[in-house]
């Protein structure tokens, strides 16, 4: 057991924050005390700019999910999140007409590859997740016009998820 720990803990390498200090590896219960859901998940935290990211539980080195993110940008990936729902719903109205078991998976990265191609990014390195505040906000206009763009062309209706 001991040395499972040693041994995990030195395939550990530790993300450092955008203000050059190297984060350090919490529980759930630190970073959201009152989410009971993610005490036994990991967390890299830098406590000077109250920034933290998840983690890829399953990989071995316990690889941060995106990049440190602080209350600002934390606000920011939500209301992207929040407008690339609509994005990605338009998408799945669009695919379920000629695809009845067409899923939501799949029109989650026919919505990222548009995303992409509009922020000039590779799809593959296109995530939420992972942009900075700037992104964030570009993303945000991008995901809102061309979300009623599709929606006037497909005739859709849809409420975002809020
Ligand atoms: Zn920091």
């Amino acid at each position: 057991m001991f040395r499972h720990t040693l041994r995990r803990l030195a395939m550990l390498r530790a993300p450092v924050c955008e203000c050059g200090q190297v984060a350090e590896l919490v529980m759930g219960d630190v970073v959201y005390p009152e989410v009971a859901s993610t005490h036994h998940k990991h967390y890299w935290l830098c406590r000077p700019c109250d920034a933290w990211t998840s983690c890829h539980e399953n990989s071995p080195s316990l690889k941060p999910t995106g990049r440190l993110a602080n209350a600002e940008l934390r606000a920011e990936k939500r209301k992207t999140h929040g407008a690339f729902d609509v994005l990605w719903m338009v998408g799945f109205h669009r695919i379920s007409r000629f695809n009845p078991n067409a899923s939501k998976s799949s029109a989650i990265s026919i919505a990222y590859g548009w995303l992409a191609e509009r922020m000039g990014m590779p799809a593959q390195r296109c995530h939420i997740g992972a942009f900075t505040i700037e992104q964030c906000i570009q993303a945000q206009s991008i995901c809102r016009n061309l979300g009623h763009e599709l929606m006037e062309r497909y005739n859709v209706s849809t409420q975002p998820r809020t």
